[in-house]
C-alpha cells in the first residue's frame, strides 16, 4: 500500500495476475457539473438528500475527492479505490483480459435499516491497468443512457446495478467517431463481479484464485453458505433421469455439502429471474457476453440496451449483432450458455465436493486424471442445474406475465391459448409490448361483452398513425385483436368477481405491474440531444422522475409532455439500433 504512488505512476495497460483487483486512484477534472441525482439511489444508500448540494457529495461522486476514514489522504490501513479484474466470452469468444478498463470502486457502504451493502464505483473517471488500449472514459450520451435505465428497471422490481448520479466532466475529452465531452456515472451495486471474473483465473488455470473468489462470492456476497438453496434435503438438486445421487450431492456436515454446486445453483436461480424479468418486460441487454453477466443476477452494462417497442422477437437493440446472437427471444438461452462457462470454471470444485478441503486437492494439487474425473462429475451437476435454471425461468416468467394480464393463477391451458396467442397477435400486427398491457389495465367486462365492441376496442392498440402497411387490413387486425379479447375476458370474468369493487382492484393490481412509462431509445436519444446539445437540465430530472414512478398516471410535470413520452413511439423511432461506441 505504501507503493500507491509509485504503482499509480507505472500504470499503463497490462496483464495483472494472480489478482482480483488493483488500487487505482480516478483522475480528477477541475471543472465538473452534478447534473442528475437518483432520489432512489438516495434512499437506499442512506444518503442526506440535503448532502447533495455539498461540495463533499459533488467532489465524491466526481472522483475529485476519495473518501478517507482516517485524515485527508488514504493511508496504509485506510480505503483505497480499486479496479476489478475479469476477462469475458464475447460473442463466444473467448476475448482474454477485458476489465475493469473504467470502473473504479470507491468504498462499500451498508444501508443501516435493510442492512443491504454496496460498492459504490465511478464509471468513466479515467485509466486502470485493465484499460487496454481505450482512455478509461465514458461519452455523455451513454452515461445518459445507463444513469436513467438502470434506476428505471430497478423501479420496475428488474434486478439491476443501480446508479447515483451523472456528472459532467467536459474537460474529459473523449475521441470516439468525433471528439465528444466526458462523464462520470457514480454506480452501486450488491456486487459488481461478473461470470468473467471466474472465466479469467479459468484461463489461466489458476485453482487457487478460482476457489477463493468462489469463497467470497458464497460468504460476503451471498451473506453465508447456509443462505445458498440445497441446505436441506426437501431443496435438493435431484434430477429425474440423471445419475446425481443424494450421496454426491450431501455430505455429512450441512455446510460443506458440494457447497460449490449450491453456490453454482443461487447464481442460476438468480439469472433465471431476471431474464425472466428481462422477457416479461421486453428488454434487451445487447451485449450479454460473460463479463456482462452478474454473479448476483443483476442487469449491468448498459451498451446498446433498448426495450422492444412493437413485439418483435428477433430484435436485437445491437446494430453490429448480426447474427442476432443477443436478440430477445435468445436472452434466456444465451444466459444459460453463459452459466455453462462459469459451470467450467468452477468445474473441479463442484466436481469435488467436499473433497476439495483435502490436502490433495489444496496443497499437492489436483492431478490431470481426478482433475477429469471431477468436471466429469460437475458436467451431471451443471446439466441438472440447467433443469433447475429452465424451471425457475417459466416459474417466474409465468408469474410475471399472469400478473401483467391481470389474472390471478396461470391454468396449464392459458399459456398457450393467451399468453402465447398475445404475443404472436402483437407479433403480426406490430402491436406495442409494453403499451398493449398497460391499454389492457384500462378495460372493463362491460366494454368487451360483444364483438361489435371488442372490434371497437381493439382499435385503443393500434399505433395511431395507423397499422403499419405490412400487416393486411385492418378489419382482419380488430377481429384477430377482438378474438383475443373475447378469451382474456373470460379468463379475467373467471378469476375476479363481477363487482365495481373487483374491478377498480384489478386496474389497480394491473396498473402497478403495467409501467406507463418506459424509457425507449428515442426518449433517451431527445433527452441526450436536450441535455448534451441544448444545454437543458430540467429534462433530465423530469425523465428521472417518471423512470423511477414508473406506473404513475402523471407526474405533475408537463401534462403534454408526459403524454408524449408515454405514447405511441414516433413511427420512425421504433425500434432503434445503438452501435457499441461509448
Ligand atoms: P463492454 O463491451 O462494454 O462490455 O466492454 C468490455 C470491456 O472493455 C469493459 O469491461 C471495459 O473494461 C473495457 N472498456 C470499454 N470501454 C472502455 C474505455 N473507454 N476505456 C477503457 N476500457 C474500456
Ligand atoms: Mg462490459
Ligand atoms: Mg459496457
Amino acid at each position: 500500500a505504501s507503493s500507491h504512488k509509485a504503482e499509480r505512476s507505472k500504470l499503463g495497460p497490462r496483464l495483472v495476475r494472480e489478482a482480483a483487483y488493483t488500487y487505482v486512484r480516478p483522475d480528477s477534472f477541475p471543472k465538473t457539473e452534478l447534473v442528475g441525482v437518483s432520489k432512489a439511489a438516495l434512499r437506499d444508500l442512506a444518503i442526506d438528500p440535503a448532502s447533495v448540494e455539498t461540495d463533499d457529495f459533488k467532489d465524491t461522486v466526481a472522483g475529485k475527492k476519495i473518501i478517507t476514514l482516517q485524515g485527508d489522504e488514504p493511508n496504509d490501513t485506510d480505503i483505497y479505490p480499486w479496479a476489478q479484474c475479469y476477462g469475458g466470452y464475447q460473442f463466444g469468444q473467448w476475448a482474454g483480459q477485458l476489465g475493469d478498463g473504467r470502473a473504479i470502486s470507491l468504498f462499500e457502504t451498508t444501508n443501516p435499516t435493510s442492512h443491504t451493502r454496496y460498492e459504490l464505483q465511478l464509471k468513466g473517471a479515467g485509466k486502470t491497468p485493465y484499460s487496454r488500449f481505450a482512455d478509461g472514459r465514458a461519452v455523455v450520451r451513454s452515461s445518459i443512457r445507463e444513469f436513467v435505465v438502470s434506476e428505471a428497471l430497478n423501479a420496475l422490481g428488474i434486478p439491476s446495478t443501480r446508479a447515483l448520479s451523472l456528472t459532467l466532466a467536459p474537460e474529459a475529452r473523449v475521441r470516439r467517431e468525433t471528439t465528444e465531452p466526458g462523464a462520470i456515472v457514480a454506480r452501486f451495486a450488491q456486487s459488481w463481479l461478473r461470470f468473467g471474473t471466474f472465466d479469467l483465473p479459468r484461463s489461466r488455470g489458476d485453482r487457487a484464485m478460482i476457489r477463493k473468489l468462489a469463497d467470497y462470492a458464497a460468504e460476503e456476497v451471498f451473506g453465508g453458505w447456509d443462505k445458498l438453496p440445497g441446505k436441506t434435503g426437501s431443496d435438493d438438486l435431484v434430477e429425474p433421469g440423471t445419475s446425481v445421487s443424494r450421496d454426491e450431492l450431501q455430505g455429512e456436515n450441512e455446510h460443506q455439502q458440494n457447497r460449490y454446486t449450491r453456490l453454482y445453483r443461487e447464481i442460476a436461480r438468480r439469472n433465471a429471474r431476471m431474464v425472466a424479468y428481462w422477457q416479461a418486460y421486453a428488454f434487451t441487454n445487447g451485449v450479454l457476453n460473460t463479463d456482462n453477466t452478474s454473479i448476483f443476477g443483476l442487469s449491468i452494462d448498459f451498451g446498446p440496451f433498448a426495450f422492444l417497442d412493437n413485439f418483435d422477437p428477433n430484435y436485437t437493440p445491437n446494430h453490429d449483432d448480426h447474427m442476432l446472437r443477443y436478440a430477445y427471444k435468445n436472452q434466456p438461452s444465451i444466459i444459460w450458455w453463459n452459466l455453462v462457462r462459469l459451470g467450467e470454471a468452477l468445474g473441479e470444485l463442484i466436481g469435488a465436493g467436499d473433497r476439495v478441503d483435502e490436502k490433495e486437492f489444496v496443497e499437492e494439487g489436483v492431478s490431470k486424471d481426478w482433475a477429469d474425473e471431477l468436471v466429469k462429475r460437475a458436467e451431471t451437476l451443471i446439466e441438472a442445474t440447467g433443469e433447475e435454471y429452465k424451471a425457475v425461468f417459466m416459474d417466474e416468467y409465468k408469474r410475471l406475465m399472469t400478473a401483467r394480464l391481470g389474472l390471478k393463477q396461470c391454468k396449464s391451458e392459458d399459456f398457450e391459448s393467451l399468453y402465447s396467442d398475445l404475443l404472436d397477435t402483437m407479433e403480426a400486427l406490430e402491436l406495442d409490448f409494453n403499451h398493449t398491457f398497460r391499454r389492457l389495465s384500462y378495460i372493463s367486462f362491460e366494454e368487451i361483452d360483444t364483438d361489435e365492441k371488442r372490434k371497437e376496442v381493439a382499435g385503443r392498440f393500434f399505433h395511431h398513425e395507423g397499422l403499419s402497411g405490412l400487416v393486411g387490413s385492418e378489419e382482419d387486425a380488430r377481429a384477430r385483436v377482438a378474438k383475443w379479447l373475447e378469451k382474456w375476458r373470460a379468463r379475467v370474468v373467471e378469476d375476479w368477481p363481477n363487482s365495481t369493487e373487483a374491478k377498480e382492484e384489478r386496474f389497480r393490481a394491473m396498473r402497478a405491474v403495467n409501467p406507463k412509462f418506459i424509457p425507449r431509445s428515442w426518449i433517451l436519444d431527445e433527452l441526450i440531444e436536450r441535455v448534451e446539445k441544448k444545454g437543458e437540465r430540467e429534462i433530465l430530472g423530469h425523465v428521472m422522475d417518471m423512470a423511477l414512478n414508473p406506473f404513475q398516471e402523471s407526474w405533475g410535470w408537463s401534462k403534454e409532455e408526459e403524454e408524449r413520452f408515454c405514447g405511441d413511439v414516433p413511427k420512425y423511432q421504433r425500434a432503434m439500433q445503438c452501435s457499441c461506441s461509448s
